[in-house]
């Protein structure tokens, strides 16, 4: 442990924790001092009163993840798939925390579904462009509308401090918003439609997409041209957004929670990538020598945002959501 590690700890008065039991099955196994394993015990037994929360905990503990602390700059955790440990930042409070935690559990679920590791800079890529970028982003959409559902189901069971913890995050505040304004419907956290309108609303927030495109797309491509690796990348497998929205936005029982059109998925701001970013791509692109030429390889031309075949229920849905 650090010695900032140390400090901070002893800003946390001692009674304030309860006990080490966690009321999960199998418990994870967490590692720290006593003060760490107390900590996460508390948030891990607040997020299972809610079933949706107490099933995401249970998938990642049943896999194997471990639980600790981790000073991280300008991050709330992280989810290791190689490794299989979840990490938190210390410095943050446990009412965020709690959503930290049940994000990057859903990551783990969705790596145990199958899902690729977005960082493993070892992965051939062979989707389009277009569908790595509507796939990584998706995963963190997912992540992020699991966390505001399972807070909204502990509010449910009377406790709110942690998903007001979450909608007072800046990088939240469109999540927070649209997810307040679906709750109005009351059966709305029961048939997914606040669940869907926390993850369309994740794609408001354009920093963090940028972010996000420049780790997953930007930092890979550029680590793979380096390693000599993007020789064998074909970027010719293309994904439609029913197939990610069916893999990826699901229930507990399987099923899928998404109630909207998956097809708006593929349109607008949905997939359009920051001007900088998509020039960056271009180029990496144009010297990856066997990356197929295609419209969904160039992120930087407008036909990009419209290269999906458009129905006649997709135009419908976009007409009704520019209302
Ligand atoms: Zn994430």
């Amino acid at each position: 442990m650090s010695v900032l590690q140390q400090k901070f700890n002893s800003f946390i008065p001692e009674q304030e924790y309860g006990d080490l039991k966690q009321n999960l099955n199998p418990p994870f196994e967490i590692v720290g001092d006593e003060k760490t394993k107390k900590r996460i015990t508390r948030m891990i037994n607040q997020i299972v009163v809610s079933e949706t929360g107490r099933k995401t905990l249970e998938i990642a503990s049943k896999a194997g993840y471990q639980l600790g602390m981790e000073f991280a700059f300008g991050c709330n955790g992280g989810c290791n798939k190689e490794n299989k440990n979840i990490v938190l930042n210390p410095v943050s409070e446990d009412d965020v925390l709690v959503g930290v935690l049940i994000h990057e559990c859903r990551h783990a679920g969705q790596f145990e579904r199958g899902e690729y590791d977005a960082s493993d800079d070892k992965r051939p890529r062979n989707e389009t462009i277009k569908t790595n970028i509507m796939r990584t982003r998706a995963v963190e959409a997912d992540a992020q509308a699991t966390a505001a559902q399972v807070l909204g189901e502990i509010m449910e069971a009377g406790n709110d401090e942690p998903l007001f913890a979450f909608c007072r995050q800046i990088d939240n505040y469109p999540i927070a918003k649209a997810f307040q304004n679906a709750l109005r419907n009351e059966s709305a956290l029961k048939d997914g439609t606040a669940r869907t309108a926390a993850f369309l609303a994740w794609y408001e927030n354009e920093p963090i997409k940028k972010a996000y495109d420049e780790a997953y797309q930007v930092e890979m491509m550029t680590r793979r041209e380096k390693n000599n690796t993007n020789r064998s990348d074909t970027y010719s497998v293309s994904q439609p957004a029913s197939r990610i929205v069916k893999e990826l936005c699901l229930n507990n029982d399987g099923s899928c929670y998404f109630s909207d059109n998956p097809k708006i998925l593929e349109t607008g701001h949905y997939v359009e990538v920051n001007r900088q970013t998509a020039a960056k791509i271009k180029d990496l692109i144009d010297r990856a020598p066997s990356a197929k030429k295609s419209i969904e390889n160039n992120p930087v031309e407008d036909d990009f945002k419209k290269s999906s075949f458009k129905t006649a229920a997709l135009t419908a849905v976009l007409a009704r959501k520019t209302r």
